[in-house]
C-alpha cells in the first residue's frame, strides 16, 4: 500500500508553512452518487447539519513525515484536523436556500467544532471556510463547509492580529469597531445591516465584489454570540448570498472565510468577522490573482469600490424582493 505522508515544510524566505500531503487520491465516489446526501454510507439519516471527517485530510493527528529537517529546510508533522460540515440534507443550493433555523444550527455547529478542536493542546488556530462553485474547484454541489484545525496561526490571520493589536495598544480601541464606525459614517459601501451584524464592501477590498460581515458587538468568536446574534448572522448570510446570486443572474462562486480569535492567545483585541471573496469581475470574466497579485502580493482593483457597492445594492434589492416573495422576512434593512 502507498504510504501516506502529512507534513509541514517551512518556506524560509516567506517565513511560512506549506501543508504537504501525499497519497490524497482522487475522490473515489462515482458520478451521481453524493457522499453528503442522507442515507450515504457516511451520513446515515436523521440529521439537519452534520460534521464528518475529511476522508483524505491535508492534516491529521497521526501525521507521518517523509523526511527529517535539514538546516533551514524544516519539516514538522502535518498535525491537525480537517472536517467537513454538511449544511443541509438538501442536495443543491446555497446558504440563501437553507431555512434560517437550519443556518443557526450550522453556525452553532461551527462554534462547537471550533471550541472542541481548540481544546487540543497542539492546535493554534481553527478556521471554518466555504468554497462554492466549479471556478473554485468544488466538484460537490451538496452545500458544505470545511474546518481546518492548524498547529500554527496562519499568516493572514497573524498579520490581522498584529495590526489589531497595534491599534488596540496605540489608540485604546478595537480596529474593527473603528472600521465599522467609519463605514457607517461614509455610508457609501454599506450593504445590509441588522441588529447584530453589518455587511459592507470594504474600503480596502481586494476582490471586485468582496464583502465583509462584522459583528456589531466586540466579540472574538462564534461561541460568544447570543441566540439573537446567531439569528442575525444567519440572516446576514442568507441575504448576502441571495444578493450574490442576483448579481449576474447565476449562482455566484465565492470563498467565505470565518476569522475568529486564535485558540491559545488571549487576544482581547480580536473582533469576529467573515470575509467573502467572489472570483468574478464581470458577468463573464474572472478576476485572476495573477502576476502582480502573486508575485508582489499587491492587488489591483479595476473600478472604484463605491461603484461596485452600488451594483451590489441593486442586486440586494432584487434579492430581498425574491426572499420576501419566497416567504422570508429579513431581520434587517438594505442600505440604499
Ligand atoms: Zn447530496
Ligand atoms: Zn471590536
Ligand atoms: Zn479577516
Amino acid at each position: 500500500m502507498e504510504e501516506i505522508y502529512n507534513e509541514l515544510r517551512w518556506n524560509p524566505l516567506l517565513g511560512s508553512w506549506i501543508i504537504v500531503s501525499s497519497g490524497r487520491k482522487r475522490r473515489p465516489w462515482r458520478r451521481g452518487e453524493c457522499p453528503f446526501c442522507p442515507g450515504s454510507p457516511e451520513t446515515g439519516y436523521g440529521w439537519e447539519v452534520l460534521t464528518l471527517d475529511n476522508r483524505y485530510p491535508a492534516l491529521r493527528p497521526d501525521a507521518k513525515i517523509s523526511r527529517e529537517s535539514n538546516d533551514v529546510y524544516k519539516v514538522e508533522p502535518g498535525y491537525g484536523y480537517c472536517k467537513v460540515v454538511v449544511e443541509t440534507p438538501m442536495h443543491e443550493g446555497d446558504l440563501c436556500d437553507i431555512p434560517l433555523e437550519t443556518l443557526v444550527k450550522y453556525l452553532r455547529e461551527l462554534a462547537r467544532v471550533t471550541e472542541e478542536l481548540c481544546k487540543d493542546a497542539s492546535i493554534q488556530y481553527v478556521i471554518p471556510f466555504r468554497n462554492k462553485g466549479e471556478e473554485i474547484g468544488v466538484s460537490l454541489t451538496h452545500p458544505h463547509s470545511q474546518v481546518y484545525a492548524l498547529p500554527f496561526i496562519p499568516p493572514r490571520v497573524a498579520v490581522e492580529m498584529r495590526n489589531m493589536e497595534k491599534y488596540w495598544r496605540d489608540k485604546g480601541e478595537c480596529l474593527l469597531c473603528h472600521i465599522l464606525r467609519l463605514e457607517r459614517e461614509e455610508g457609501s459601501r454599506l450593504l445590509y445591516v441588522n441588529k447584530g451584524f453589518t455587511a459592507f464592501l470594504p474600503f480596502f477590498a481586494m476582490w471586485p465584489y468582496e464583502v465583509h460581515i462584522y459583528a456589531n458587538r466586540h466579540v472574538g468568536k462564534l461561541a460568544e454570540l447570543s441566540s439573537e446574534e446567531l439569528l442575525d448572522l444567519a440572516d446576514s448570510l442568507k441575504v448576502v448570498t441571495a444578493m450574490y446570486n442576483n448579481l449576474f443572474g447565476f449562482s455566484l462562486p465565492y470563498m467565505l472565510i470565518f476569522h475568529q480569535r486564535p485558540c491559545k492567545v488571549e487576544a482581547e483585541y480580536f473582533h469576529l468577522h467573515l470575509e467573502f471573496y467572489p472570483v468574478h469581475r464581470e458577468k463573464d470574466k474572472l478576476k485572476y490573482a495573477a502576476g502582480i497579485e502573486w508575485g508582489a502580493w499587491t492587488f489591483t482593483y479595476d473600478a472604484l469600490p463605491e461603484e461596485k457597492a452600488c451594483e451590489l445594492r441593486a442586486a440586494l434589492k432584487r434579492a430581498i424582493n425574491a426572499l420576501k416573495n419566497g416567504g422570508y422576512d429579513p431581520r434587517g434593512k438594505p442600505i440604499s
